[in-house]
């Protein structure tokens, strides 16, 4: 057990920050839940852990949309072809690599992603992988690098026709399979940390066909959609061009569209298929770094997504900062949003965990799972309730991560990574040579 002595608590929905209070959590074996908050209330736990000195404590960060398998493109120098527009850019570069990536390229580009997303102060990180020479058994590598770093996740294979129908059927049973593998681990008892979701790359890559099996592994597994949709206009364009609908009421048709799904982007939703999106109480994926560095235009319509998430696409781990742009693009545009939107949307990420786990997160009180982050922020300025949002959008970023835990265990503590980053890096330096090698080779 450990107890955080002295310690103000910064709540997000509703910002919040207490006085100074004692916060005392199981650790993994002892169900690593959070068990008592209160001034003074560690008093009752003499032989726990005691951690002092720390200003700051919040509950962990939820990434709700990312792609390890792009954590090894970071500087990437290999021959890239200039491109025209979005479908240019995924032909060049991102379909390239997806097809470069082997089995230890994807468990060091798993490792790596991993860990820069603790060291930001993430404890949950939802992903959606593609590798389509090397898709079945490639959710259990990933996995098992959620579980040498200690992160809690949802993972889904990125089912595409664009290989074929061969890799289409492998996708969908890769998405099947790693379901029914937690469901399994479930029966026996087991309370799994990591969750399966069913995974489809893009609408313009998925044919009519290729929806059905997807829409058959949603029904059988009770899992949710997890997809890229109206990430450019060309696949809005396309959905009315070639499927007769527009790209939501495609996926609602196929019963694809849920409480557990994820629209991936939706910069290119109309208003009518938002309406139907919030009808459908479905999640939709804000990247606004992803979408600035691929020119795909901006979600002029987020205000109106009443279930919106922040996810980082694959860019990094930090998922503040992906806060601070999104909340900067929205005042670069002329939008109305202000940063309680878009903490409100990093918070919303416990919905999502929530639907997919079941219980509740993102709160320090007892009974929650203690995926907490300790925060050694000294600000210049108060930090009260009224504005914590405002020091999301201006102050508080992944250098004041201090400690780290997912389920009461320490991930980083002090500084200092629970696991051996530099061996980590050095491999993953090697791998990530051995792709762009791969790369080239394939043009
Ligand atoms: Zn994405």
């Amino acid at each position: 057990m450990t107890v955080v002595e002295n310690v103000r608590v910064v709540g997000f929905n509703p910002p919040s920050v207490s006085e100074p209070v004692d916060v005392a959590f199981g650790d993994e074996s002892q169900g690593g839940s959070i068990i008592a908050v209160g001034k003074g209330g560690g008093r009752g736990y003499p032989s726990a852990k005691r951690v002092t000195g720390i200003p700051y404590l919040s509950p962990g960060l939820v990434c709700s949309h990312t792609h390890l398998y792009s954590a090894l493109a970071r500087g990437l120098l290999a021959d890239i072809k200039p491109s025209k527009d979005f479908g240019e850019q995924l032909a060049h570069l991102w379909w390239k690599l997806d097809r470069a990536i082997d089995r230890p390229i994807l468990e060091y580009s798993a490792l790596a992603g991993c860990a820069d997303a603790v060291m930001c102060g993430v404890t949950s990180l939802v992903d959606h992988h593609a590798s389509p020479e090397f898709i079945d058994g490639s959710l259990d590598v990933i996995r098992d690098a959620y579980e040498a770093i200690g992160l809690r996740g949802v993972l889904c294979y990125e089912t595409t026709d664009r290989n074929g129908m061969d890799g289409a059927r492998s996708g969908v049973r890769e998405n099947v399979r790693f379901a029914r593998a937690v469901d399994a681990g479930r029966k026996a008892g087991g309370k799994p940390k990591i969750e399966a979701m069913i995974g489809g790359h893009a609408c313009f890559t998925i044919s009519d066909e290729t929806m059905a099996l997807l829409s058959d592994a949603v029904a059988s597994t009770g899992r949710g959609l997890h997809i890229h949709a109206g990430e450019d206009r060309y696949d809005a364009s396309d959905s009315r061009h070639r499927f007769g609908a527009d790209l939501a009421v495609r996926l609602d048709e196929a019963r694809c569209l849920g409480p557990k799904s994820i629209v991936g982007h939706g910069v290119w939703l109309s208003k009518s298929e938002i309406e139907l999106v919030n009808e459908r109480d479905a999640f939709v994926a804000h990247n606004a770094r992803s979408n600035m560095n691929n020119n795909v235009g901006y979600a002029t319509l987020l205000p109106e997504v009443r279930n919106a998430v922040i996810g980082t696409d694959g860019m990094d781990g930090d998922v503040l900062a992906e806060f601070k742009f999104a909340f900067f693009k929205n005042r670069d545009a002329g939008g109305p949003l202000w940063p309680d939107f878009y903490l409100a949307a990093l918070d919303r990420g416990n919905r999502l965990l929530e639907r997919c786990f079941g219980g509740s997160f993102g709160k320090i009180e007892p009974g929650y799972p203690a995926d907490l982050v300790l925060w050694n922020y000294a600000t210049p300025t108060p930090l009260v309730s009224a504005n914590v949002p405002g020091h999301f959008a201006f102050g508080l970023s992944a250098r004041h991560v201090r400690s780290v835990a997912v389920g009461g265990r320490f991930l980083v503590e002090d500084g200092r990574p629970a696991f051996d980053m530099e061996a980590i890096f050095a491999r993953s330096r090697d791998e990530a040579a051995r792709l762009w090698k791969r790369m080239d080779e394939r043009s």
